[in-house]
């Protein structure tokens, strides 16, 4: 078959790994670095070895055994970046399940919805999860465990320890069959099998290109195609703030534990703490989304951040100036490399490494082939023509859980990533816009149809709809349309605060309320997100 001159591919990766069971290959990976230094906490200096990470997984894997876990059922993992996190997520893939990663930040609502997708049998908590959950979690009927972190014996709960440390000693030793006397040997221990290329290694969660957040199904393949030695990994010394549960934290973390290089990690972005981790750990690399970078390069703190030689940002739009600022802010800093992808792709689609192309997202990565479409046509377009880009590659996801593949992908089976993009003659892409409804408000998926749900469970709202506002630090904030019912005198404010009250942080409404007489739709009904889009630019209107 010959080539189609108008889609763009990625190299032909040459180095592909025998071991395509992702529990045998990150174990394997780890145990080879054994004695090297995996993880540091920032704030207290705590340190893990790659060595104690592997033994951990493995006596959580032979635990969850048995503990009646079989393969193909879901464990989740909710918590902030802490010490106990890679090894459960390890030990829980290493026993054949699947893993599911929570965002701590959810209110209720989000997480019954994300936990009613997944159904996880058990979970693992932070104490600061547990605090915040335990009670929506305990009433989930099909939650049957809850493993805490950290020191403390709470009710109805296991101790992390419990299973991940031999002769922990807890209260009931002698009931709890599955308590281990000693730490189980590498040598002995073998991962559960899988199905490469069909069995899920994670549910992740992300909207798409419409509605409400969806389960991602990431297959082992997927992430050990990721974790090839052909993908540009750096082996600098990190520092990671990006949170876990979402993929840029869990793959690029896991992709660098094949290499043996050193993470560095904060619970969460204090930039006076960021910078000051950087000078006491000499930190090579930073791994940001925009809004952080935007943040550091406006504190006019001084540390000594010489060490850093490079910074990779992703998951949002990094625009030109604040890939110069970076430059500026951090003078010894060799590269500012941007990475564009999505959930639904394990990680990146593309990547640049080309300092006289700042703006652009880079070239295609291996292993994938990128089409840009005329969005109405479908047409398949030429270099310099706008359009939607279009993925196929061996790390693109299995599907939505419970949702027909024929929505999102199309007959050649490349996924529609709704982003609006164009290459260049050197195939460099460059992303424009968005056909999707998504709004990444400092890079966390705010899907429009979640506010809009709830706005409309308000009484006194008959229509809404809500679009992105461009806004300088965080990239976008969500702004509401709203069409009252007759005889209500609801408040830009009023309305705000009902949604902080149900939603997480980023999905509260930063971008204001504006009251209009009716929400503009198509002949057969639809929002018109388009017309929305314009009347942000156009001044306030009143009620
Ligand atoms: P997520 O699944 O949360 O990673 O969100 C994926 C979406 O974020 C993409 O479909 C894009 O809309 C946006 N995105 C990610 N990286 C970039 C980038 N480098 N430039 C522009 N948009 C990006």
């Amino acid at each position: 078959m010959l080539k189609n001159p108008k889609y763009v591919y990625g190299p032909i990766d040459r180095y592909v790994t025998a071991s395509l069971n992702f529990g045998e290959f990150i174990l394997n990976k780890i145990q080879e670095n054994r004695d090297k230094i995996a993880l540091i906490n920032g704030s207290t200096h705590e340190q893990l070895t790659y060595g104690e990470i592997a033994q951990e997984a493995m006596n959580i894997a032979i635990s969850l055994g048995r503990m009646g876990i079989k393969k193909g059922d879901v464990i989740a993992v909710s918590s902030e970046n802490r010490r106990e996190f890679w090894s459960s997520i390890i030990g829980i893939v290493c026993s054949g399940a699947v893993a599911t990663t929570i965002n701590i930040g959810y209110t209720n609502d989000e997480l019954k919805h994300v936990c009613g997708i997944a159904k996880p049998k058990f979970i693992f908590l932070s104490p600061l999860a547990y605090k915040t959950h335990a009670k929506i979690y305990k009433a989930l009927p099909y939650l049957k465990k809850i493993i805490i972190f950290g020191d403390d014996r709470l009710p109805n709960t296991i101790l992390y320890k419990d299973i991940a440390l031999p002769n922990n000693g807890g209260v009931n030793d002698k009931k709890e069959g599955y308590r281990l006397t000693e730490n189980i040997k590498y040598e002995d221990f073998t991962p559960a099998d899988v199905d490469t290329n069909n069995d899920t290694l994670f549910i992740l969660y992300s909207s798409g290109t419409t509605g409400l957040p969806k389960g991602v199904m990431i297959t082992h393949l997927n992430v050990i195609t990721l974790c090839s030695p052909s993908t540009p990994i750096p082996t600098l010394k990190g520092l990671s703030i990006t949170p876990w549960y979402h993929t840029m934290g869990l793959v690029s973390t896991l992709a660098g534990f094949t290499k043996g290089s050193t993470t560095v990690y904060l619970p969460k972005f204090d930039v006076d703490l960021y910078l000051k981790t950087v000078e006491k750990y000499q930190i090579s690399q930073l791994t940001v989304v925009p809004a952080a970078l935007i943040a550091l390069c406006k504190c006019k703190l001084t540390y000594d951040t010489s060490s850093v030689l490079m910074v990779f940002c992703g998951a949002a739009p990094l625009y030109e100036e604040t890939a110069k600022a970076v430059r500026e802010r951090f003078p010894s800093v060799q590269a500012v490399l941007q990475g564009y992808g999505m959930t639904e792709t394990t990680l990146a689609i593309t990547l640049n490494f080309n300092p006289d192309k700042i703006g652009s997202v880079g070239t295609v990565i291996s292993h994938t082939v990128v089409k840009v479409v005329n969005p109405e046509t479908r047409e398949v377009l030429g270099p310099n023509q706008e359009g939607e880009i279009c993925v196929k590659s061996v790390m693109v996801m299995k599907g939505y859980i419970g949702k027909d593949r024929k929505e999102d992908f199309d007959d050649e089976g490349f996924l529609r990533t709704g982003d609006i993009g164009y290459y260049d003659e050197e195939q460099y892409f460059y992303i424009v816009d968005r056909l999707k409804e998504l709004i990444k408000y400092k890079a966390y998926q705010v899907p429009p149809a979640e506010i809009e749900a709830l706005l409309l469970r308000h009484p006194g709202i008959r229509e809404a709809g809500v679009v992105g506002a461009p806004h300088p630090t965080a990239g976008e904030v969500p702004i509401a349309f709203v069409a009252l019912q007759p005889g209500y005198n609801l408040t830009e404010k009023d309305i705000q605060d009902f949604v902080a009250e149900k939603l997480s942080n980023p999905k509260h409404l930063r971008g204001g309320v504006r009251f209009i007489d009716e929400i503009p739709k198509n002949q057969t009904g639809k929002m018109l997100r388009r017309e929305l889009r314009k009347m942000v630019k156009t001044k306030k209107s009143k009620l």
